[in-house]
């Protein structure tokens, strides 16, 4: 609990005091100190402050500043103080790609994902370490380059650093490219927080050679630094032993933990001593922030902190001194201030590295490696043939390696309808189960074994870091589209599965991008649309016209994509994307550990929500097929999937297509593959009658409309609205019902 919601003349043990350091300085310098027993003298509920009785003296508080003090009642019973229990909240702070989620699950147990493509780790995870009688409650946040209000990643970080005040934070940073990683570490140190710095990847750092003073630097930026690496757990003790450390130290009493200002040189921080001096005199703006950090941010422009100012009664003054600072600031350096800071800190860096005796060894330089590498695969003429060689052979393994099992599983789930057919009494708890459940269900799961070998190419090139590359050689053609490099991952996933594909876009930082992204990932010709494709073209089509009417499909999708994405990036959804950094991590080789896992994660995902929805989509159009208004249904015509049929036919009258195709079509809405189980149904066998005007029109429909339920859903969630979701269903209906229709109608003027 904390500390006022403790009554008068209650008493307690204070277990710790949070917020940032400023504010713990000023309320331990008046005596609220850990373990200290505190007394309530008043506390009516409806006033502040509140007085208390702490080391023999009177003091009062605001009540919000007692809201930051948690503390352990004292029952008067007992004899003892009742022990405080030890937890202590870490939070995970770093770039993307540093080793937090391996830290994480390193001391956590857990098994999140790690990936070498950044922004894997979009919301917090939480998990426990129990370590030396303490319990650290561990947050992994997703990785930033720094702290600023560009991204939702760096809102939210900055978010949760401020509003839920992490007792300790580790910062987590790539040792192998310090400078870059230590940047964040200035802006934390400007926020004034408990910081750990993990010095992670110590492995590459020590093989390339690098020398570095870690206790020098440690001193330097006054906080405890621990060579870690998360791909052995080395380090892992020391780091959670300093954590421990720091949370039950002193600020100032040890020479590893001191509040370090850098210094900005004299322009900036007389701008930041004007500004600071309005900000200092509103008690509960100092209560949540530091001003020293607050007004670094309002120099920069920061859209976030002007906001909170921007209600101050003082706001016009802070106005005034920051326009002035500023302009002295451009005046004397000749840069506008946001520039201006960020080249302080890496000033400040470079003189501390420097101090440090930081020296980059060059033996087995892993970049030159990566160099090396990149200068072949990002080269302007050879980086796209590679790339095509990359997912051709990705595609071609999956579909041909992928045959043998799906053929076994598609051998069992036959045998399973048989065995019942033959066991069960008939009635419609059998037919339920054969035609519903069977038919529906097994119709997914055979796509299983091409899923997982495709999400094993694809874990294999985001952990090895070939991924980031593709997004950078596609990077210009993407924002031809309207989109980003980084799309182009989830609409080549797309021609797995939807599902996740939607679920892939996470990786996009614009929240822009994404959102279009997912809206026209559907039109990516899913593998469930190919057993229908395979079905009708061998069908209908001569053989030499097949393959030529497949590949079209796929193309016409491709075509519409780029198209829906300029519209809707256009019309719909306009605006502008922050520009951000196409990283290029390191390559490196995955583990099989991870490769398994991080496919094994996205398999999951793959059946549970496919195989959830789709069960009952199975049911259900089963059951509409199974009964009609008098009973069971004899014939399917006369069933409830029938009359809808035959009342939706009027409106393909244009397209061709008859009651029969337009049934299909409507179960086709559970999972794409039922439209042709239900095809098999309704004719009786693959002798459709259609002529190959109609059947490429059917087949344009099927590519186009409806994204299956799953992938409906999915959009919702991703999303987080059901008006996307509602969107994305009903502009790719809609658009399916022009183009077949156009193509129809144009078509019978030559045929
Ligand atoms: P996050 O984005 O910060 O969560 O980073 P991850 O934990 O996902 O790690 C990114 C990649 O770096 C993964 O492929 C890890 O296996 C790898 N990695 C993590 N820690 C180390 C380390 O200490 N040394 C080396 N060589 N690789 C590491
Ligand atoms: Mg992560």
């Amino acid at each position: 609990m904390n500390l006022s919601e403790l009554h008068t003349g209650g008493k307690a043990t204070i277990v710790k005091v949070k917020g940032h350091g400023g504010f713990r300085k000023r309320i331990v310098e008046m005596g609220f100190i850990k373990g200290q027993q505190v007394e309530v003298l008043l506390n009516a509920p409806l006033q502040d402050p509140v007085k208390y009785k702490v080391m023999g003296y009177e003091v009062s508080l605001r009540r919000q500043e007692a809201e930051m003090i948690e503390v352990a009642p004292i029952e008067k019973k007992a004899a003892t103080t009742a022990a405080p229990h030890k937890e202590i909240t870490v939070a995970l702070v770093g770039n993307p790609n540093c080793g937090k989620t391996s830290l994480f699950n390193f001391a956590s147990g857990s098994h999140e994902r790690v990936g070498n493509y950044s922004g894997v780790t979009v919301d917090a995870k939480e998990g426990f370490a129990d370590f030396e009688g303490y319990r650290l409650r561990l947050v992994d946040l997703p990785g930033t380059y720094s702290l600023s209000a560009y991204s939702p990643e760096e809102i939210y970080v900055r978010r949760q650093l401020v509003d839920n005040t992490p007792d300790v934070i580790i910062n987590v940073i790539d040792s192998s490219n310090l400078e870059r990683n230590l940047y964040l570490t200035t802006q934390l140190m400007d926020m004034h927080l408990r910081v750990v710095c993990a010095l992670n990847m110590f492995d590459e750092l020590e093989r390339r050679g690098d020398r570095l003073d870690i206790e020098r630097l440690s001193r330097l930026l006054g906080m405890p630094m621990v060579p870690t690496s998360f791909k052995t757990g080395r380090g892992l003790e020391d780091l959670l032993r300093e954590v421990i450390h720091i949370f039950e130290s002193r600020e100032g009493h040890d020479e590893y933990y001191r509040h370090q200002h850098i210094n900005h040189g004299h322009e900036i921080e007389d701008g930041i001593a004007n500004i600071q001096r309005f900000l200092k005199g509103n008690d509960l703006l100092r209560l949540r922030y530091s001003t020293r950090w607050l007004a670094i941010k309002l120099l920069e422009g920061d859209k976030e902190a002007w906001q909170i100012v921007s209600a101050l009664p003082e706001a016009g003054q802070i106005r005034e001194a920051s326009v002035m600072a500023v302009r002295r600031i451009k005046e004397e350096t000749g840069d506008d201030s946001e520039s201006a800071i960020m080249d302080a800190k890496y000033g400040f860096l470079r003189g501390a590295l420097q101090e440090a005796g930081y020296t980059m060894g060059h033996k087995n330089d892993t970049y030159r490696v990566t160099h090396k590498l990149d200068s072949i695969i990002t080269h302007k003429w050879l980086g796209f043939p590679i790339f095509l060689l990359f997912l051709w052979l990705m595609f071609e393994v999956t579909f041909t390696l992928g045959q043998y099992p799906m053929d076994w599983i598609e051998a069992g789930v036959e045998w399973l309808g048989d065995f019942i057919g033959q066991t069960m009494h008939d009635g419609p708890l059998k037919a339920m189960l054969i035609d519903g459940v069977i038919g529906g269900v097994g119709s997914v799961i055979v796509f299983l074994p091409q899923i997982l070998i495709l999400y094993t190419f694809i874990s294999f090139m985001e952990d090895s870091g070939y991924m980031a590359r593709a997004a950078f050689i596609m990077d210009k053609l993407m924002h031809g589209m309207g989109l980003h490099g980084k799309s182009f991952i989830p609409l080549i996933m797309g021609f797995g599965c939807n599902v996740p594909a939607i679920m892939a876009t996470r990786t996009v930082e614009s929240r822009r991008s994404r959102l279009i992204t997912m809206l026209v990932i559907p039109l990516m010709s899913c593998s469930a649309r190919l057993p229908i494709y395979i079905m009708i073209t061998g069908a209908v089509f001569a053989q030499q016209y097949q393959s030529l009417a497949m590949f079209s499909l796929y193309l016409t999708g491709i075509l519409l994509s780029v198209i829906m994405a300029r519209l809707l990036s256009r019309w719909v959804i306009p605006g502008e994307d922050t520009p951000f950094v196409m990283e290029l991590p390191p390559y490196r080789f995955p583990t099989a550990k991870a490769i398994f896992r991080h496919t094994w994660e996205k398999g999951k995902q793959y059946l549970k929500k496919m195989g959830g929805v789709i069960l009952v989509a199975s049911i259900i159009v089963w059951a509409l097929g199974y009964f009609s208004p008098a009973g069971v249904a004899d014939t399917l015509e006369d069933s409830f999937i029938g009359m809808l049929g035959k009342a939706v036919e009027p409106i393909f009258s244009v397209q061709g297509f008859d009651w029969r195709l337009d049934i299909s079509l409507i179960c086709g809405v559970g999972a794409k593959e039922i439209v042709a189980s239900t095809m098999g149904v309704l004719y009786g066998g693959t002798d459709f009658g259609l002529s190959p005007l109609t059947a490429y029109c059917f087949l344009l429909f099927v590519l186009i409309y409806f994204p299956c339920i799953a992938t409906v859903v999915a959009i919702r969630h991703e999303s987080g609205s059901w008006r996307w979701a509602l969107f994305g269903a009903c502009y790719t209906t809609a658009l399916a019902w022009i183009v077949s229709a156009a193509v129809y109608q144009l078509g019978s003027l030559f045929v």
